[in-house]
């Protein structure tokens, strides 16, 4: 029996760029990338109408669609069928149960807010992910003495980020602490490492970073195909929707590196601090109303960056430390781009870079 439709699997959904057309398979993880050449097809088989009218629409040109449907189905994006309504498309929508879905605490040596007082505060706003943030050398003790506090919190998981080198044994003290560690990241290791026999991933990464100045990076490799970031992408700012957080001086602010912030947790209310940053209308900054990301096919996949912008005064800007270019499909090194120069001299990134 002849199949009447070829249509794109409910996991593979395509994302239209100004010239280039990204599908986005959550199921497996991967983006396939398309030129304009094939951007009507796309949208032709996208719209669900039958092979006979495609055939009809590339009629001089059978032997190419046949191709590339060929193609379609072999890389897993489609299938024949003839019960199309037997797929239903997946329904573009977001929402958590969590008023703060996640947390970033950052410390320093000399950093002197309460944990235990802000896990109360995220306890009630059901925060469930917690990242901890050491761009210090952290006495152990002082870890433990963090870690601890997690053990009577709802907190679920916890990752760790550090600036220096901790032996392995030392990281498994710290499982023995608290069993919710979910991760570690330590940047300026020797070489790229990762190790993954233990109950939580241990990442090793030959890459510098100093402080909170280091985040907000974008590029290829960062493109995530997580269906919880694709949906939360369409309605809201995918950084920084239902997430707060705490910088080393203990500032509650909506990511450390953002130049304004709620007050300290030291003093006032802070639950009042953190409904603050949560209705800040930064939050709601879709990446579809971001100059050159709405033109660009990774909208939807790419964490955006609010708190280092192209033009530092305009809000609604291109992520400063991203290098693509949607109109040519090209990435290029960022920091090197003569129109990034004074956005780089305004956030004082020059040391970093
Ligand atoms: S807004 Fe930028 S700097 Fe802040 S957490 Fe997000 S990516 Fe990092
Ligand atoms: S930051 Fe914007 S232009 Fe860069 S990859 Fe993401 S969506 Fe595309």
């Amino acid at each position: 029996m002849k199949e009447n439709y070829f249509i794109f699997f409910s996991n593979c959904i395509p994302v239209y760029g100004v010239e280039y057309t990204a599908i986005c398979d959550f199921q497996n993880g991967k983006i396939h990338h398309f030129d304009s050449n094939l951007k009507e097809l796309i949208q032709l088989i996208d719209s669900r109408i039958s092979l006979k009218q495609l055939e009809n629409r590339y009629i001089e040109e059978k032997d190419g669609l046949a191709n590339f449907l060929h193609y379609f189905y072999e890389k897993g994006i489609g299938m024949y069928t003839n019960e199309v309504e037997s797929f239903p498309r997946l329904p573009i929508q977001w929402d958590h149960p969590s008023k703060v879905t996640n947390a970033i605490l950052d410390f320093g040596i000399e950093t002197d807010y309460s944990v235990k007082s802000i896990l109360d505060e995220l306890d009630y706003f059901r925060c469930k992910h917690i990242q901890l943030r050491f761009f210090e050398v952290i006495p152990l003790q002082i870890l433990h003495d963090v870690l601890s506090v997690f053990k009577e919190s709802d907190v679920l998981s916890i990752d760790l980020i550090f600036n220096d080198d901790i032996p392995l044994f030392e990281l498994k003290k710290l499982y023995l602490v608290t069993s919710k560690i979910n991760s570690v990241t330590i940047f300026n290791a020797k070489e790229d490492q990762i190790v993954g026999n233990l109950p939580f991933l241990i990442s090793y990464l030959n890459r510098k970073i100093s402080n909170e100045k280091s985040c907000g990076l974008i590029t290829k490799e960062h493109l995530s195909t997580g269906l919880h970031l694709f949906m939360e992408s369409h309605f809201h700012n995918n950084c920084l929707n239902r997430k707060i957080s705490i910088d080393k001086d203990g500032n509650v602010k909506n990511c450390p590196s953002m130049n304004w912030d709620y007050g300290r947790v030291q003093t006032g209310n802070l639950k009042e601090k953190i409904l603050q940053a949560l209705n800040h209308e930064v939050t709601q900054i879709k990446k579809s109303e971001i100059e050159v990301c709405r033109e660009c096919e990774f909208r939807m996949v790419c964490t955006d960056c609010r708190a280092y912008l192209e033009k530092p005064s305009d809000m609604y800007s291109k992520p400063l430390k991203c290098g693509y270019n949607p109109k040519t499909g090209i990435w290029e090194e960022w920091s090197t781009n003569p129109i990034k120069k004074d956005a780089i001299g305004f956030y004082a990134l020059k040391h970093i870079i």
